[in-house]
């Protein structure tokens, strides 16, 4: 199995353009399709990883992941190497009908996840990721900044894993406000905003999910692969 590393992505997709600090439009591209290609059958090799991307995709490169992901029969999660749950064929579905189903089957991110807790964690990843363009990101793709540019760029383009959002909360025992946090965001279950058990069916989840990172985390610090196996439909 094949895993991507922040060196790899420095190597291979921001080496060539280590010798100035304003990406043209066209370097930018390249850079986003270079990322895409190394992650669309890897995924990445621990959390700084996915944290440190962030400062180099926007929203839409990471629809295009995702899709590049799924294309791969890959879940979209990028930290994750399963399947997805429900694996279709690609190439015969239209954009039109693959919007039907996202909004009319509320279990269609199993097509693209392996489990509901990789679609919430890829959810609050996209929704943290800034809308602006590669190009104008001065400086996001050189490999040595100085300290302190360093540090700007860092704070910038921070993101906050779910799973880490879940491993802080895991002790507080504050689901309420956890989904409060989460609506402000904008995560919900997509077509059915309106629907009335949503809040239950969120803090159902959100209590399995706390309770296995309890579990885990009393066994063994940072390995989340266990929250994935059972997820009900
Ligand atoms: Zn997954």
């Amino acid at each position: 199995m094949r895993m991507s590393g922040i060196e790899e992505f420095q190597n291979v997709a921001l080496g060539p353009f280590q010798k100035h600090r304003q990406l043209s439009i066209r370097e930018a591209e390249i850079i986003s399709l270079e990322i895409i290609e190394l992650l669309c059958d890897s995924h990445c090799k621990d959390e700084a990883t996915l944290k440190y991307l962030a400062r180099l995709i926007t929203p839409a490169t990471y629809q295009d992941l995702l899709d590049e992901r799924n294309l791969n029969k890959k879940c979209g999660y990028p930290m994750c190497n399963r399947q997805p749950e429900r694996l279709r064929d690609p190439f015969s579905i239209d954009y039109t009908t693959k919007r039907f189903l996202w909004e009319n089957n509320p279990y269609a991110y199993l097509s693209i996840y392996c489990s509901k807790f990789h679609f919430r964690c890829s959810q609050f990843y996209e929704v943290q990721l800034s809308d602006e363009a590669l190009f104008a990101r001065t400086g996001v793709h050189l490999v040595h900044n100085s300290p302190q540019e360093k540090k700007e760029i860092d704070e910038k383009y921070r993101i906050e894993l779910f799973e880490e959002l879940l491993r802080q909360k895991a002790s507080e025992d504050d689901i309420k406000s956890l989904i409060a946090g989460l609506r402000k965001l904008g995560i919900n279950n997509g077509a059915n905003q309106e629907h009335k058990d949503d809040d239950q069916e969120m803090e159902e989840d959100l209590s399995k999910w706390l309770a296995e990172i309890n579990i885990i985390e009393n066994d063994k610090p940072s390995i989340l692969g266990d929250l994935t196996k059972d997820d009900d439909e």
